[in-house]
């Protein structure tokens, strides 16, 4: 048997319950009493597309540069030369 979980979009109460998936999905509130239960699809599963989203956003931001061959090269570098100084 599936747990499914909700959250009241009216006064933010989450709550799990377990139903087949036949069972119409749940409505009412226990709380506040009115029809605003959302079940969450997946555990979050909204959460994970908007940092799909940031993550894209910065992902072109970093290859407009285009730069980041040489960082990776000066890090590789840098232990070595204070050890050469000395
Ligand atoms: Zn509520």
């Amino acid at each position: 048997m599936p747990t499914y979980e909700y959250i009241c979009t009216k006064c933010g109460h989450e709550m799990e319950a377990f139903q087949s998936m036949k069972d119409e999905p749940l409505k009412v509130c226990p709380t506040c009493r009115k029809r605003a239960l959302k079940r969450k699809v997946g555990g979050g599963a909204g959460l994970i597309f908007k940092g799909t989203g940031f993550y894209i956003t910065d992902y072109k931001k970093k290859s407009g540069s285009a730069d980041s061959p040489s960082p990776a090269k000066s890090t590789e570098t840098k232990p070595a030369a204070p050890t050469a100084a000395k």
